[in-house]
C-alpha cells in the first residue's frame, strides 16, 4: 500500500524536515493554513490516533511540543492551534495519522463554524455515563 508520509519518513520524496526523535517526523505543510504550518507525523504506519500504540504517545507528543516551542519562537507567536483530523468525515485526506500545528494571527479568521447545543435535563450525566462505560484503558 502505498504512503505519501511512509515515503517521506523513508526519504524516497523530499520534504522540509523540521525535527525528528525515534517515534515522529516533523515537516512543513506543502499547502499551509499560514507559513510555518507543521505536521508530526508518527514514523509508525498509523491510519488514524485510534491505531497509535500507547508506547508512541510521549515520543510524539514531545515532537509537538518542540516543534510548537520552535514555531512560537521563530515568528514570535501570540498563538497557535494544534490539532488532527481522524477519519474522512472529519475532514482527513492523508490516512497516516500527523498533527497539524499552525501559527495563529489577530483577525486571521480561522475558525470552525460552531452551533454549540445545550444537554436536556440528565443528559449530560448519561452521555458521561456511555463514554465511561466504554473506557478500556487503564
Ligand atoms: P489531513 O487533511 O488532516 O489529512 O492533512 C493532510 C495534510 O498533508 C494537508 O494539510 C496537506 O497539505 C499535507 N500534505 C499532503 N502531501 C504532502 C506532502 N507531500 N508534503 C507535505 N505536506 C503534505
Ligand atoms: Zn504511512
Amino acid at each position: 500500500m502505498s504512503c505519501i508520509f511512509c515515503d517521506i519518513i523513508e526519504r524516497k520524496i523530499p520534504a522540509e524536515i523540521l525535527y525528528e526523535n525515534d517515534c515522529a517526523l516533523s515537516i512543513l505543510d506543502i499547502n499551509p493554513i499560514h507559513y510555518g504550518h507543521a505536521l508530526v507525523i508518527p514514523k509508525r504506519h498509523h491510519r488514524d490516533f485510534l491505531e497509535v500504540e500507547a508506547d508512541e504517545l510521549s515520543g510524539i507528543m514531545q515532537a509537538v511540543h518542540t516543534v510548537s516551542c520552535a514555531i512560537v519562537k521563530a515568528f514570535k507567536l501570540q498563538g497557535f492551534n494544534f490539532f488532527a483530523n481522524n477519519g474522512a468525515i472529519a475532514g482527513q485526506s492523508v490516512f497516516h495519522f500527523h498533527i497539524h500545528i499552525t501559527p495563529r494571527y489577530a483577525g486571521d479568521n480561522i475558525r470552525f463554524v460552531l452551533r454549540l447545543k445545550r444537554y436536556e435535563p440528565n443528559a449530560m450525566e448519561e452521555t458521561a455515563k456511555t463514554i465511561r462505560s466504554a473506557i478500556t484503558a487503564p
